[in-house]
C-alpha cells in the first residue's frame, strides 16, 4: 500500500479577499487565521543564480487561500494570473505569475502553486521566507517529485528518471531519461509483470483444481511460456544495461607524464560533443576528475598526475581520494610520447591500479615520427598510435573505450540505474529457477513470485492484491 504524504495539511481559512482593492489590514487578520499544520512544502524550483525568471513551487491540500494571501487574488486553475507578491506587511515583493493546479491534476497530485518571478537570489529567498511565513516547510530534496510517486502520478522508475533527465550529462542520456520519465521503461516492466502474473494464476489455479483432475496448463506450455518470459527479459536488460551507461558513464584512469598530449587527447577524444572536459561538480581541488563524453556516453576521466609520496597531510587526504576513485574506475588509459615510447615510472603506476581494470596504452604525437595510427595487433595488451593533434588514431581509442563499457549505439535506450539492472538479474536468476523446480509446480509457483517481487521492485507497484484479482477475474471460480 501506498502511505500518504506524512505531512498533513488542515488549512483553516475560511474567507478570503476577492480583489486587489482589499487593504492589508484584512490581509493581517488572514494571516493570522492561516494555520497550517506542517505539510504545505515550498521550494525554490529554479536554479539559483542571476537569471531572467525565478520559479517557486508550493505544494499542499487547499493552496486557494494561500494564494490568494500571498497575490490578494484568486488564480484561475491552470491559467496564468499576472499577479503582484505581497509580503507579511503588505509590501510587494515581486511582481509575476502565478499557477495554481488544483489536486489531483498537478505534479505532486496535491494543489500545486508555482510563483514564476524574477531570478535574482534575493527577491527568490524573500518570496519563499514569504511561503513559509504562510505555512509551508521548506521542501526536503525530491520531495515534490516523492509526493507525486506517493499519490501514484509517477511510479519509483519514472520518479527516478525525472532526477536522470536533470543531471543527464548529454543529449542521448536526456533523451533516454525522457523516454524513462514518460514510462517506456515501465511499460515494459509491467507487460512483463503480467505475462508473470498470468502464468502464475494459471499455475496455481491447478494446484488448487489438483484434486479434481483439472490442468490449467501443460509442463510444455509453462516451459513455452517461459521461455518468452526468458526472451523478453533479455530484450529489457539490454536496453536498461545501455541507459545504465549513459547515466552512469565509464570511469577511466587517466596515466601519463606531464606534456604527453593528456589534455589535448581528451579535447580531441570528446570531439564535437558539448562538454568537453568540465571540472565535474562537488570536486575539491585534491580530487582531480573531469568528464567527456564520447557518442552520449558519459566518460569520467581520474587523473593520476598528482599521486606521488608526501608528507602533506592535505596532499595525502587528495591522494586516498584519488585512490579510492581509482579503486572504482572500469578502465586504465596510458599516455606515452610515441617517440619516447613507455617509461618505468608509467610502469610502476600502471602495476600499482588494481587488476580488475580494462588497459589501454596509447602512443601519442605520431604526427611527429614515421607511424601511421593504428591499433597494434599481436600484442596481449590494447595498444594504440595516434595523434592528438591531427586526430590520427582517435577513433580507434574512441572505438576502444565504448567496447570496455559495452556500448553499442542504440536509440531505444531507457535510462536505468545500477538497481534496476539488479533488479532485472534477480528475476532472471528465480525464472531460470522456476524452471529447475518442474515439474514441481508449488515451487515453480513460488520462484515465480519471488521473480515478481524482484521485478516489481523497479516500479514499486506489484502487490499481492494485482494476483488475486488476475486469479478470480479470470476464472470466475465463484466458489
Ligand atoms: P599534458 O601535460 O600531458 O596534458 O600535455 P598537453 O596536452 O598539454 O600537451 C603538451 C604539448 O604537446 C602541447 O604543446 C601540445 O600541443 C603537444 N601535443 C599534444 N599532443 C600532440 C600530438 O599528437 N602531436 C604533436 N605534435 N604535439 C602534441
Amino acid at each position: 500500500m501506498k502511505k500518504s504524504p506524512s505531512r498533513s495539511l488542515a488549512p483553516k481559512l475560511a474567507q478570503k479577499p476577492k480583489t486587489k482593492a482589499e487593504k492589508p489590514p484584512m490581509m493581517e487578520k488572514i494571516d493570522k487565521a492561516l494555520s497550517y499544520t506542517a505539510s504545505t512544502i515550498a521550494a525554490i524550483a529554479s536554479a539559483l543564480g542571476r537569471g531572467g525568471v525565478g520559479v517557486i513551487r508550493v505544494s499542499g491540500n487547499e493552496l486557494l487561500p494561500f494564494a490568494r494571501i500571498l497575490s490578494r487574488k484568486t488564480p484561475k486553475p491552470r491559467i496564468a494570473t499576472l499577479a503582484d507578491f505581497y509580503s507579511e506587511d503588505g509590501e510587494v515583493i515581486d511582481t509575476g505569475l502565478l499557477l495554481y493546479f488544483p489536486a489531483p491534476h498537478s505534479f505532486t497530485g496535491e494543489d500545486v502553486l508555482e510563483l514564476q518571478g524574477h531570478g535574482g537570489i534575493i527577491v527568490q529567498q524573500m518570496l519563499l521566507a514569504r511561503c513559509l511565513t504562510l505555512g509551508a516547510c521548506l521542501a526536503a530534496p525530491g520531495e515534490f517529485t516523492q509526493r507525486a510517486y506517493l499519490n501514484g502520478k509517477l511510479d519509483l522508475a519514472q520518479a527516478e528518471a525525472v532526477a536522470d533527465l536533470i543531471d543527464a550529462s548529454s543529449t542521448a542520456a536526456a533523451r533516454s531519461a525522457a523516454r524513462s520519465m514518460q514510462g517506456e521503461f515501465s511499460k515494459e516492466v509491467n507487460r512483463l509483470q503480467k505475462q508473470l502474473t498470468e502464468l502464475r494464476a494459471l499455475v496455481e489455479a491447478s494446484l488448487d483444481f489438483s484434486e479434481e483432475d483439472i490442468d490449467f496448463i501443460e509442463t510444455c506450455d509453462i516451459k513455452d511460456r517461459v521461455h518468452q518470459l526468458q526472451l523478453s527479459l533479455a530484450k529489457i536488460f539490454g536496453r536498461a544495461t545501455q541507459g545504465k551507461l549513459l547515466q552512469s558513464g565509464l570511469n577511466v584512469v587517466l596515466v601519463g607524464q606531464p606534456n604527453v598530449g593528456k589534455s589535448s587527447l581528451l579535447n580531441s577524444l570528446s570531439g564535437d560533443e558539448l562538454a568537453i572536459v568540465t571540472p565535474v561538480a562537488g570536486t575539491t581541488r585534491d580530487t582531480v576528475k573531469s568528464s567527456l563524453q564520447i557518442e552520449g556516453v558519459p566518460l569520467h576521466i581520474i587523473d593520476t598526475a598528482g599521486l606521488h609520496d608526501t608528507e602533506d597531510e592535505i596532499e595525502k587526504i587528495g591522494i586516498s581520494r584519488t585512490w579510492q576513485e581509482i579503486e572504482r574506475a572500469d578502465a586504465a588509459v596510458l599516455i606515452v610520447d610515441a617517440r619516447e615510447g613507455i617509461k618505468e615510472s608509467d610502469r610502476a603506476i600502471f602495476s600499482r591500479l588494481p587488476k580488475h581494470l580494462a588497459r589501454i596504452t596509447a602512443l601519442n604525437k605520431i604526427d611527429l615520427i614515421p607511424e601511421r595510427a593504428k591499433r597494434h595487433e599481436n600484442t596481449q595488451d590494447i595498444i594504440i598510435a595516434l595523434s592528438a593533434k591531427t586526430g590520427d588514431g582517435v577513433e580507434l581509442l574512441r572505438t576502444e573505450l565504448l567496447k570496455i563499457a559495452g556500448w553499442h549505439p542504440t536509440e531505444d535506450a531507457f535510462i536505468a540505474r545500477e538497481r534496476h539492472l539488479r533488479a532485472l538479474d534477480e528475476t532472471s536468476c528465480h525464472i531460470n529457477e522456476a524452471l529447475k523446480q518442474l515439474p514441481s509446480l508449488e515451487f515453480f509457483a513460488e520462484e515465480i513470485r519471488l521473480a515478481q517481487n524482484a521485478l516489481g521492485s523497479i516500479t514499486g507497484t506489484f502487490t499481492a492484491d494485482d494476483l488475486l484479482g488476475e486469479i478470480f477475474g479470470r476464472f470466475c471460480i465463484g466458489k
